[in-house]
């Protein structure tokens, strides 16, 4: 959660900073602030509320200087007002700190500050931080850098920080354990982020600083240790990442532009390694893992929110297609729960940051007991990406809307690459079904489009229930997990009430919810189940509900008995849960739109759940 920004060079701080918080923003929208240093002098600025509410603040005011830090805020110690807010500097002023995470065992070095006479303005555990740092500087006589180290040896938790010292001014210090941070190298200055977005218009050269590390930016340059001190010949990673990528183009929120964006995500998901030519999936990225792969005694899928939910459409796909046992996981159930793990399981973690602790500290369990553990990402460099045996990126390209939609398309097409491949390895999948089933992948892009052209009319059923205070999803087999995260999606932006269930489970609870004020979207396609479907309608019907279906182009049974249908086109019933998901992200996004909500960023939620 949260975003960190830093600049130290030659040119006026402040304007890159703001800059970066903006791209950062999907992290975290509490409260925003700055911290410039000119010569010693420090002008700190900080306010509840968003980055534009900031940049209100120090209109017209005097921020110059060529170093300096920032931070968007998504709080965990402490509520969202000014004083809380981020940079935060210690009591005698000599450093100033920006956070992103939680220092665990902030509350006895508090006490043991407050035994030494200092004093704190606000709730946090990073004023603790900065006051921490701060008397061990005086009281042991260290440098700044020293001091930092020092403190950090004797920390708890997760953090990414960056840190300035007033009598320093020439050097700016950022550390890392568990969330993420870049640094970007240019000519004389240097770029500091919580991920690569505000710093790529500048430099493609990056090193991401990895667990444990400290980095010392000046203008002559810069170096890397551990909190031993041990020197680090860093990694430098070229990025090749397209500014346009990151801007919302002609779309009103980033989450219009980025539900609009997925054929040709999903064709860059697949771009190099499902073959319709020749009917070929090649996974370079797990080829070594292949063999242990194919040979697991069982999955176990670790993941949160929708990439759980594109956990549990990989289940229905393993099962059947590589007829290999799955189960999928909360990982924040999963790593405290004692699991049974064996060396031939399989872990496949699904995170589209590639940051989420839960999934992070799963795999780090699983990895101990000695499983195999595949990671299915979207960020390129990311701690998961990083502690995995190996693993297949999604190439979605950045996701900033908070509410997921391009990433769930992705890991879901991950998932049919891996278990179409695995199921042909294994021989239990035959030639002409495997043909078949990557015509259909490569097809998916263009059923994407179709559904899209029908934008407009999905607008129209969501205005018809705009002000519903709750909402049912209902759907079957590869349906099921998109009723879920249909109603995930409405909950997140439109904060309406919604439930996903497996359609049959009506009847064994939900129904009693059901009167003529209760929109029920089904998930009605012709496959296996559409005539236990079709009475799942009638029953809804019979109750007064409002079913909003979701059927097959040509479909003329439903239309009869539902109140509004929206028709996506023809489509294998494996591959089904990326093209019937679309429809359910518009209505969400729309009805979110026109509650009058923050689309791009709703309340409570942060994009990359960095903490517990
Ligand atoms: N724990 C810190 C706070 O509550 C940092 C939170 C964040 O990552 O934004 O202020």
């Amino acid at each position: 959660m949260c975003g960190i920004v830093g600049y130290i060079g030659g040119r006026t701080a402040w304007p890159i900073i703001v800059k970066g918080l903006q791209r950062l923003e999907y992290r975290g929208y509490d409260s925003a602030g700055v911290a410039v240093l000119n010569e010693g002098d420090l002008k700190l600025r900080k306010c509840r509320g968003k980055v534009s509410d900031l940049v209100q603040m120090v209109k017209g005011q005097d921020l110059s200087g060529a170093v300096g830090i920032g931070h968007t805020r998504w709080a965990t110690h402490g509520e969202p007002n000014d004083v809380n807010a981020h940079p935060h500097v210690s009591m005698n002023g000599k450093f100033v700190v920006v956070h992103n995470g939680i220092i665990e065992n902030y509350r006895e070095i508090k006490a043991h500050l407050i035994e030494k006479g200092y004093t704190f303005k606000s709730q946090t555990d990073t004023e603790v931080f900065a006051n921490f740092v701060e008397s061990l500087y005086l009281s042991e006589k260290l440098t700044a850098e020293q001091a930092v180290k020092a403190a950090l040896r004797r920390i708890i938790g997760a953090y990414g920080l960056g840190i300035i010292c007033v009598d320093e001014p020439n050097a700016l210090f950022a550390a890392r354990k568990g969330s993420p941070l870049a640094i970007g190298l240019a000519e004389g200055e240097y770029f500091l982020a919580s991920d690569a977005t505000p710093i790529v218009e500048y430099t493609d050269q990056l090193i991401y600083l990895e667990d444990e590390q400290v980095a010392v930016l000046t203008r002559n340059g810069y170096n890397i240790s551990n909190f031993n001190d041990d020197h680090v010949d860093p990694v430098i990673t070229h990025v090749d990442f397209d500014v346009d990528n990151v801007d919302k183009g002609c779309y009103e929120h980033y989450m219009l532009k980025e539900i609009h964006e997925q054929p040709q995500s999903i064709a860059d998901t697949m771009r190099g390694r499902v073959n319709p030519e020749n009917h070929t999936i090649n996974l370079g990225g797990i080829a070594d893992a292949m063999p242990r792969l194919a040979s697991a005694r069982r999955i176990i899928v670790v993941a949160c929110g929708t990439s759980f939910h594109a956990g549990l459409v990989g289940e229905y796909l393993f099962e059947q297609y590589a007829r290999v046992p799955v189960e999928v996981e909360y990982a924040s159930e999963f790593r405290y729960r004692n699991p049974i793990i064996n060396d031939d399981d399989v872990i496949v973690a699904i995170s589209q940051s590639g940051e989420t602790a839960d999934t992070l500290a799963a795999i780090r369990m699983a990895h101990e007991r000695g499983a195999l553990v595949l990671g299915v990402c979207n960020v390129v460099g990311s701690s998961i990406a990083r502690e995995t045996d190996s693993g297949i990126y999604t190439h979605a390209g950045p996701e900033i809307g908070v509410a997921s939609t391009k990433a769930f398309t992705s890991q879901v097409v991950v998932l049919a690459m891996m278990a179409f491949a695995v199921g042909r390895r294994r021989g239990v999948l035959d030639e002409a079904t495997y043909a078949s089933l990557i015509d259909g992948l490569s097809n998916v892009p263009s059923l994407i489009s179709q559904v899209l052209d029908s934008a407009a009319q999905i607008r129209e059923v969501a205005r018809a229930y705009q002000l519903a205070q709750n909402a049912i999803y209902l759907g079957r087999g590869y349906l099921y997990p998109v009723a879920l995260e249909g109603a995930l999606k409405l909950k997140e932006i439109s904060y309406v009430h919604a439930e996903g269930y497996p359609a049959a489970e009506m009847k064994h609870g939900p129904i009693a919810l059901i009167d003529n004020c209760m929109p029920v979207f089904v998930l009605a396609t012709h496959d296996k189940f559409y005539d236990k479907i079709v009475n799942n309608i009638q029953e809804v019907k019979a109750r007064k509900g409002q079913v909003i279906a979701i059927v097959t182009k040509g479909d003329s049974e439903i239309s009869k008995m539902a109140d509004y249908v929206i028709e996506i086109p023809v489509c294998q019933e494996a591959l089904l849960p990326l093209v019937a998901v679309v429809p359910l992200q518009l209505i969400s996004y729309y009805v979110a739109v026109m509650r009058g909500c923050n689309v791009d960023q709703p309340r409570n939620l942060a994009k990359s759940v960095t903490v517990e």
